[in-house]
């Protein structure tokens, strides 16, 4: 954090600023500007913004630029983190693909969606077992059943399964089934949960919360680093806004902050956050352009009978054509496809 002092500080001002930094055992760095002088803090930064600065006349004000993430921030790590999991690579220059219903519904229905997601070139195969839905009367999933039959798919076609874990009591019953486990949007911030997916050993993929800023998101993601685990797959999920021609607002900056800010890969899921089919693809286009690591789609080979976001779903067809544009577009950009 840096105290910027108002133009023509006294002397003794700035230094009661500083003894009173010393006093909770923090260093002060004193710049002396032209016409300013500001002081540069580093110490226990919880410590530090709970001093009342701002009530001392000289102080203009206080820029906090510390970086509260630590683990997941660039600093800690410059190279990009690489996630390999089954076959699958994510991070590091592959743009990877995700693709699956929303809901698991039966064995026919994830094992024929599966089948046409590893043909059309996806990476990883998605379906929700558990469903956090707005209303207690939706479908809610198959639990346990829908796991077996996710694992059904895994075994038929080799792609590894990534799927939502709600409860922190869950964590051990879907770590059983899955290979990668989906913190939702609405759990982002279940910090319990993410405390003990950081102390088990699967990768997470970590959704951002639909009222999450990007720092808040990656603070999520320090929790499940600092208990050990740095397998961690953000995902951009769209933001709620003033719009509502859809469902929510793709982020698309939050790519390229992100990427600036963190070491982990970074996918974007544009079926959550349009809630429309046709917006999908041309969002994955702009996904791969500003540099996302990948993205996660939901397509179901009947979309008018899913139980679940069914007009966000691509179908078969529609799939297999984004992949194909996908694959022009990340050979333009010198980007490995998986
Ligand atoms: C999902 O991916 O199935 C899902 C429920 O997404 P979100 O948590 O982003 O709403
Ligand atoms: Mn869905």
């Amino acid at each position: 954090m840096v105290i910027v002092m108002r133009e023509g500080a006294r002397e003794e001002e700035i230094a009661e600023i500083v003894d009173l930094l010393h006093k909770v055992g923090a260093e002060a760095h004193v710049s002396r500007g032209e016409y300013r002088t500001v002081i540069g803090v580093i110490g226990d930064r919880e410590m530090v913004m709970q001093m009342p600065f701002e009530a001392y006349p000289a102080v203009e004000r206080v820029v906090p630029i510390m970086k509260p993430y630590k683990l997941v921030s660039r600093e800690f790590q410059d190279a990009p983190t690489v996630i390999r999991v089954g076959g699958a690579e994510i991070g590091g220059g592959t743009f990877t693909v995700i693709a699956g219903p929303c809901s698991v519904e039966s064995e026919e229905q994830v094992v024929e969606a599966a089948r046409a997601a590893g043909e059309a070139g996806a990476s990883l195969f998605r379906g929700g077992a558990f469903k956090p839905r707005t209303s207690p009367y939706s479908f809610q999933g198959l639990g346990e059943e829908g796991l077996a039959m996710l694992a059904r798919a895994r075994e038929v076609t080799g792609l590894p399964v990534v799927t939502e874990v709600l409860d922190v009591r869950d964590i051990e019953l879907v770590g059983r089934y899955a290979d990668v486990l989906q913190v939702g949007a609405r759990n982002m911030q279940n910090f319990l949960m993410l405390k003990e997916l950081g102390r088990q050993d699967k990768p997470v993929l970590l959704k951002r919360g639909m009222s999450s800023t990007v720092e808040e998101w990656l603070m999520a993601a320090e929790y499940i680093l600092k208990e050990g685990n740095h397998r961690v797959v953000l995902c951009e999920r769209g933001i709620r806004t003033f719009e509502t021609s859809t469902r929510n607002t793709l982020d698309i900056a939050a790519i390229p902050a992100v990427k600036r800010a963190s070491h982990l890969p970074v996918i974007v899921d544009p079926s959550h956050a349009t809630g429309v089919r046709e917006l999908v693809p041309p969002l994955c286009m702009a996904a791969l352009a500003a540099g996302a690591d990948g993205v996660m789609v939901e397509m179901h080979p009947r979309p008018k009978e899913a139980l679940c976001d069914g007009s966000q779903s691509l179908t078969v067809e529609g799939f297999r054509a984004m992949m194909d544009e996908l694959r022009s577009l990340a050979s333009f950009m010198g980007r490995k496809q998986a």
